[in-house]
């Protein structure tokens, strides 16, 4: 039941006034029904009020996703970081930059694909003046999985590329190990393909040059199967 009601999407709504001040994400509120949003500006505007798990709390404002409205590739990665939660933008921090880089490298134009979370706020702790990043638990994962359901609906990509455990569990509905599932198009029930690789921040955080060179390889190597995709769609 509890699974059923997480994932029914735009007609569930889940907030945390509504569960409680002990939000542990094992609850499940059933709330009235609410309208799709007519476009991408209303469905950020509508997100910017969620309140579906603690996490908006602490964070300076919502990172929703940003792109074009109809675009034919969406990557995802897994929640904003310190800069994205500061700029309420996606990927501007080094990750990002990363990523711009290993995109370029693989021949996608990043103004054409949507960028955007599977957790669209920040979560942290504060340690004296830094705030360090914390992964997101599978409660606050399926929390926010609406509002990727909801992208997803509103934009219509044909490709999802998924960036990180974060992200994979989010587009898979469950863990999904990176590793195994990496490298090769992965069909959907809805018709889409999905695409699993590391999330960039991983590439900035290996100790040694060597080993980040060969993993950036394997990342752009990833995207590359993204943009042949991107290419075969155009053609058909
Ligand atoms: S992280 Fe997602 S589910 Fe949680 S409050 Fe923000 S938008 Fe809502």
């Amino acid at each position: 039941m509890l699974e059923t009601l997480y994932f029914l999407g735009i007609a569930e709504r889940r907030t945390a006034s509504d569960i409680g001040p002990k939000f542990d994400g094992n609850q499940a509120v059933e709330l009235p029904m609410i309208a799709p949003p007519p476009s991408l500006a209303g469905l950020r505007a509508q997100a910017a009020g969620c309140r579906a798990c603690p996490l908006w709390k602490d964070a300076t404002q919502i990172v929703f996703g940003e792109g074009p409205a109809h675009a034919q590739i969406m990557l995802m990665g897994e929640q904003p970081g310190d800069r994205e939660d500061l700029a309420g933008k996606p990927f501007v921090g080094p990750a990002g930059q990363m990523l711009d880089r290993a995109l370029k490298e693989a021949g996608i134009d990043r103004k054409k694909v949507y960028v955007t979370n599977a957790v669209k706020h920040f979560k942290f702790v504060p340690r004296g003046k830094i705030r360090l990043h914390q992964k997101p638990n599978t409660p606050e994962i399926r929390a926010c999985r609406q509002w990727y359901e909801r992208e997803l609906a509103t934009i219509n990509p044909a490709l999802v590329v998924a960036m990180g455990s974060t992200a994979a569990q989010s587009v898979f509905g469950k863990i999904t190990p990176i590793n195994k599932s990496r490298g090769h198009l992965i069909d959907m029930k809805d018709g889409r393909k999905a695409l699993v690789t590391v999330h960039p921040s991983y590439l900035l955080r290996l100790p040694d040059q060597d080993s980040r060179a060969r993993e950036y390889e394997r990342f752009v190597d990833d995207l590359k199967i993204a943009a042949t995709q991107l290419q075969r769609d155009k053609a058909a």
